[in-house]
């Protein structure tokens, strides 16, 4: 069987695996679907030759929470809060239960392509828009069309009651969609969180994860709710387990943080909704106390901008600012600094370990797939390079993202999306949206 060969010659090559190592000049070689040698002068006679001596290779970011669907509600929630009156949360309920399957269609097709766009080539669609079986078939149609790797999870109505027959609509989608891993999309549950509904529907719900074999996404420690102590008892109830990213966890109690590291959970902060809208103070301190480290994730495009460099540039700064606040105020004994590599791993490695693939993805090692993002480094912003990690950390924006491959496959190269016409794409999302907004009675904000 012959595979298609590439060759990504003479890059700086950051593939964030400590065995393999980072170099200031080599060659990744991708062989069908798979990294199959990173090093400097590799050989490949028959390869297909792409040159990055402009360049800095490195794994795809990966985002571990997004509400894919919102893609077309972009930035109408800016100045909402999370609670009260004229909150988010009620505006979502309304629009929500407006949506037809193509609107979510659409609304995910948004997100993903901005998000690949963006360098991403993972994601977690924390897609609770599943009203019917047709919402289900929409999104995956979506996620399948754009060609990234993908995590759906199923995600409950929560602006009604679940239907009579959710749980067999679920049961059947995971058979129907979802019998292998081994495929670019694969499939979790993202049930309620205990915070949001009783413990015994939030406990049923986690054990038909168990039951498919599916991993868990749930919102925990979200403003007000959180502070009740329900995630404890999930866990003294002995729910919590490895198989679960938390998301948020902003305000649950010191218990209930160390009960997540004992099990093994993992974590997904969207630091910059958390501050914005008043999930509570972002927990990044909390997690390093007990040497976890969190993915990152951008959450809701309703208020956050799509990239993985936002999140990236705000939970450093965040961390940082902790930090030196209580330096000022005279405190010793002070954790350390997270460094420009301890973020870049948040949102590459740790992303892939809470979504499930960190043995497919997160770094450029070989034998994993070829999920591999290329950033130009001949840009005015960015030139020139003296510290590669601190200049994807800092230094770079969207605008250096060249290349983008999936499991090998090109999707975005010489700074273009490819097999996506964005003039359909951009007028189905005002058709879209305009048919939400008008069924929903939702007005845009007045300028
Ligand atoms: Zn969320």
């Amino acid at each position: 069987m012959t595979f298609q060969r590439i060759l990504i010659r003479n890059g700086c090559v950051l593939t964030l695996d400590k065995r393999v190592g980072n170099f200031h000049q080599a060659d990744v070689l991708i062989e069908g679907t798979k990294i199959t040698a990173v090093g400097p002068n590799l050989s490949a006679a028959d390869a297909e030759v792409i040159d990055a001596s402009e360049m800095i290779v490195m794994p795809g970011f990966i985002d571990t929470h997004r509400h894919l669907w919102e893609g077309i509600l972009r930035n109408i929630g800016t100045d909402m809060p999370l609670e009260g009156e004229a909150s988010l949360t009620t505006a979502l309920n309304t629009l929500a239960a407006a949506y037809r399957p193509e609107d979510a269609y659409v609304g995910n097709l948004v997100g993903l392509y901005s998000a690949l766009d963006a360098g991403i080539t993972t994601i977690l669609d924390w897609s609770d828009i599943q009203a019917t079986r047709e919402h289900t078939d929409a999104v995956i149609k979506a996620l399948d069309e754009s060609g990234m790797r993908a995590v759906f999870a199923y995600g409950y109505p929560w602006w009604k009651d679940p239907d009579e027959h959710q749980e067999d609509w679920i049961r059947d989608i995971a058979k129907k969609c979802f019998s292998t891993k081994d495929q670019l999309l694969t499939f979790a549950l993202a049930p309620h969180g205990p915070e949001i509904t009783s413990f015994d529907v939030s406990k049923a719900q986690w054990e038909l994860a168990r039951e498919l074999d599916a991993r868990i996404s749930v919102h925990v420690g979200v403003g007000t709710a959180g502070q009740h102590g329900k995630l404890g008892r999930m866990g003294q109830a002995g729910l919590l387990k490895n198989d679960t990213t938390y998301i948020h966890c902003t305000t649950l109690s010191e218990d209930e943080i160390k009960m997540i590291v004992d099990t093994g959970g993992t974590v997904s902060l969207s630091s910059t909704s958390e501050m914005t809208i008043g999930y509570g103070m972002p927990p990044i301190q909390r997690f390093l106390n007990h040497g976890l480290r969190p993915s990152l994730s951008v959450g809701a495009e309703t208020n956050m901008p799509n990239d993985m460099f936002t999140q990236m540039h705000s939970l450093n700064s965040l961390q940082h600012a902790m930090i030196f606040d209580r330096k000022l105020a005279g405190k010793r004994n002070l954790p350390p600094f997270m460094t420009s590599r301890d973020v870049i791993e948040c949102a590459t490695i740790e992303g892939a370990r809470a979504n499930g693939l960190l043995h497919k993805t997160g770094t450029l090692t070989p034998g994993k797939e070829a999920d591999i993002l290329m950033l130009r480094t001949d840009r005015p912003n960015i030139l020139p390079v003296n510290d590669p990690i601190g200049a994807v950390v800092w230094g770079m924006d969207t605008s250096n993202v060249d290349s983008v491959f999936v499991a090998g496959n090109a999707l975005k190269r010489d700074g273009k999306l490819l097999s996506v016409d964005l003039d359909d794409l951009r007028r189905k999302a005002y058709e879209v949206r305009d048919y939400v907004l008008t069924k929903s009675g939702f007005g845009l904000p007045e300028i």
